[in-house]
């Protein structure tokens, strides 16, 4: 039995905070791990912007919910689902990438979650367990899956060693260049040849 683990953010939706930052004018909420590498240090910035600037979960869904998926993703989720279980292994949280998860049918999404207080604000954040994309591989393994994993970024990395084989896909040059043992592909046509290769079926497109 095979399972395909899908990366989210850069690989079917834009980067959620980033384009939040984007649509809400709120430059400072385009910081990532490149800026602030304390990952608990960015998300209590993060949660206090967003109290700053009045923005509970009522507004962040309004927001997030003008994105759209990437181009070509809904129908690459399509053709991915006819031919594996699909599970999106992201850092994202469920409440943040909701309104783009229904636009791509909700396949199944392992993920964070925000804590919503009474009165709609982002009070906190849990993150689920460290690092997950890892342990939710290891987790298929024992229950008989072959995995096949693709990201686009260093947070996907142990995942896609974890993976029976790991698939870059948009990845910046210097994530090729450092883990030189994954394919690496730019296009969803190509993704779908990696998943054709890596399978251990006979697979039609
Ligand atoms: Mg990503």
């Amino acid at each position: 039995m095979e399972l395909a683990c899908l990366d989210l953010e850069g690989v079917l939706i834009p980067e959620i905070w980033i384009n939040f930052a984007e649509k809400t004018g709120i430059d400072e909420l385009k910081a990532t791990t490149r800026d602030i590498p304390d990952y608990d240090v960015l998300m209590k910035q993060r949660l206090r912007i967003l109290d700053e600037h009045k923005l509970g979960y009522q507004e962040i869904q309004e927001v997030i919910a003008s994105l759209s998926p990437l181009e070509g993703a809904v129908e690459f989720v399509d053709w991915l689902r006819e031919h594996f279980q699909v599970i999106i292994l992201s850092d994202t949280f469920y409440e943040f990438s909701q309104p783009l998860m229904r636009q791509l049918g909700f396949p199944t999404l392992f993920c964070h979650r925000l804590e919503i207080d009474e009165n709609g604000r982002v009070a906190d954040y849990k993150l689920r367990q460290k690092d997950p994309k890892r342990e939710s591989v290891k987790a298929f393994h024992s229950l008989n899956y072959r995995v096949i994993a693709a990201g686009d970024s260093y947070n996907d990395t142990t995942m896609l060693s974890e993976a029976d084989q790991g698939i870059l896909f948009k990845a910046p040059q210097n994530v090729i260049d450092e883990f030189p043992q994954f394919p690496a592909v730019f296009t969803y046509e190509e993704l779908k040849q990696e998943f054709i290769k890596a399978s251990n079926r006979e697979l039609s497109i």
